[in-house]
């Protein structure tokens, strides 16, 4: 069951929200600021931004994948050392986090979320927010202020200046990372690599998950 959280107060235990979750694991992530260090990932199901180099484009439904109570999730992530929980997707925001963000929190975890930005609402309680527009789907304006990260794909060369163009809307503290997609890696670092060399307010990320073989 789905509600909003001004309704599970009456109705539902906090730890009884459910969510549609494609994958939950714990590993290091690999990208962005805390890359290296350990997480444990909710990857919740549903994405409606359509990004043609997507590499999880099973999230993209919201309905076919199983149900889990925060309750569940948070039993899950208790049973690793690590304790900061990552929730991606898909486009995590199709849902109201409060009452998994809250619960995580009030079990000592740093919450950090990897979003698109497009949704109207933007739900939770947040230690780290992560933002990642696509120039497939204009992100809502009401996240610019919060976000901790601007990390931008590079799949193509004009890609770095839309990057850039950013940089004066969102949190002026915020850290920039410019990240080239898996598959075109050969052709866009060299582009990268300059771009931050004449940019150094920038800095690069790169899938350390993937080159390390871990989820
Ligand atoms: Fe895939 Fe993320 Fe783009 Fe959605 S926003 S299509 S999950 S890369």
């Amino acid at each position: 069951m789905q509600l909003k959280t001004k309704d599970i107060k009456s109705v539902l235990k906090r730890g009884d929200f459910e969510y549609p979750v494609m994958e939950s694991f714990y590993t290091i992530q690999g990208e962005g600021k805390y890359q290296g260090h350990a997480a444990y990932f909710i990857r919740l199901g549903g994405c409606d931004v359509g990004c043609h180099w997507c590499d999880v484009k099973e999230s993209w439904p919201v309905d076919t994948h199983p149900v889990k109570s925060v309750d569940t999730l948070l039993a899950e992530a208790l049973t690793y050392p690590g304790r900061i929980v990552v929730i991606t997707g898909g486009e995590p925001l199709m849902h109201d986090l409060h009452a998994l963000t809250e619960s995580f929190q009030e079990a000592g975890f740093r919450t950090h979320i990897e979003t698109s930005g497009v949704c109207e609402e933007f739900t939770g309680s947040w230690d780290w927010i992560c933002f990642s527009p696509k120039k497939f789907k204009e992100p809502n304006t009401r996240i610019l202020p919060h976000v901790d990260e601007l990390k931008v794909v590079i799949y193509h060369a004009s890609d770095v200046e839309w990057a850039n163009d950013w940089v004066d809307k969102i949190n002026p503290n915020a850290y920039r990372y410019l990240q080239p997609e898996w598959s075109k890696q050969a052709s866009m670092n060299p582009l990268i690599v300059d771009f931050v060399k004449a940019n150094p307010s920038w800095q690069i990320s790169v899938q350390t998950h993937k080159f390390l073989q871990i989820p």
